[in-house]
């Protein structure tokens, strides 16, 4: 593998607070000899545990870098003992463009890694997180949102992993975010994520799905600033009291926890995010935009469980995910 293109304004391992940025070269037609800088704040106050946190990975999801530009302007290294590391764009240009995908290369920075060291500028950058930034961290948090897309019940996730050690402290990591809802996390595809990454490296990995519709609301950013905040307390890192409310713990059993449309049209949900919902009952119907006096397409549950995620536009396309499910676990 080669060396890569992409180099950083901050000294990752001094001491106190530094902004600056990761620059990575990118020859285009608007600026021949142009490079990317992605803001990055490094704080670090003597020997402990690194933090790495993440938003931007998709570029029209917002609570996760309104919680980090608000951490890196307000954080002093007096407050943390160990290193966090801030990066809110991850994928500037997606951010940039207030797309889920680069503009630059289509690049969807959660299926491309481990990326490449001379692949394109979205590959690159995940070489950059896959081989300098990810080894350094103890503990990984990478928001994400439901995007234009989607729309999201606010859960904090792991994923089940093999390593019942590690499980265990990812588990422990997402339940100290305390999110309104817990969520043991079930991938339609898993293949190229940043989540398999930093968890196939050992590290503590906590992920979020905290809204969606390409906005935020007053909660769900208040939601990102206490969770982050709270697994910072809890891995060490910063001083204080976590705050704690009540949060619901939820499990995807298998993949009929998602729904799919067969066909596209208009969507009509007879269901909010949160209902209760027992197998057969109808999430939405989808009319067909090309006739009338047709019947609509019923999206049934396939499973009884909560309404923990749905398409956001009125209109949907063949092979939507259009709901997404899961089943409420009561701990005893
Ligand atoms: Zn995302």
């Amino acid at each position: 593998m080669r060396e890569t293109s992409m180099t950083t304004s901050v000294d990752l391992d001094a001491e106190g607070v530094q902004h600056g940025h990761l620059i990575l070269p990118h020859s285009r037609d608007d600026s021949a000899w142009g490079s990317l800088q992605i803001p990055i704040t490094v704080l670090r106050n003597g020997k402990g545990p690194t933090a790495l946190l993440t938003g931007g990975n998709h570029g029209d999801e917002y609570e996760g870098p309104l919680a980090l530009v608000d951490l890196a302007a307000t954080l002093a290294p007096e407050q943390i003992t160990g290193c966090v590391i801030i990066i809110p764009f991850m994928n500037l240009p997606a951010f940039r463009a207030g797309s889920r995908t680069s503009p630059f290369d289509g690049g969807n920075m959660n299926r491309i890694f481990p990326g490449r060291s001379d692949g394109t500028p979205s590959e690159k950058i995940a070489d950059y997180f896959q081989r300098y930034l990810l080894p350094r961290a103890d503990v990984v948090l990478d928001f994400h949102s439901g995007g234009r897309s989607l729309d999201f019940l606010p859960f904090a996730a792991c994923h089940i992993l093999d390593d019942a050690a590690q499980f265990a402290r990812c588990r422990a990591a997402r339940d100290a975010f305390n999110a309104p809802f817990s969520l043991e996390m079930r991938e339609i595809d898993a293949v190229g994520m940043y989540d398999d990454a930093a968890e196939a490296l050992g590290k503590t990995f906590v992920t979020t799905e905290l809204g969606g519709g390409a906005s935020t609301t007053p909660e769900t950013v208040s939601i990102a600033r206490k969770g982050m905040r709270n697994l910072l307390i809890h891995e060490g890192i910063l001083d204080g009291t976590p705050e704690r409310a009540p949060s619901r713990s939820l499990i995807q059993p298998g993949d009929d926890c998602f729904h799919f449309a067969s066909d596209g049209g208009m969507i009509e949900y007879m269901a909010t995010l949160g209902s209760e919902l027992r197998r057969g009952d109808v999430i939405a119907r989808i009319w067909e935009t090309g006739h009338t006096g047709r019947a609509p397409q019923e999206i049934s549950a396939k499973m009884s469980g909560l309404l923990i995620a749905r398409h956001f536009p009125g209109l949907v396309q063949q092979g939507d995910c259009v709901a997404v499910m899961a089943v409420e676990v009561f701990e005893t």
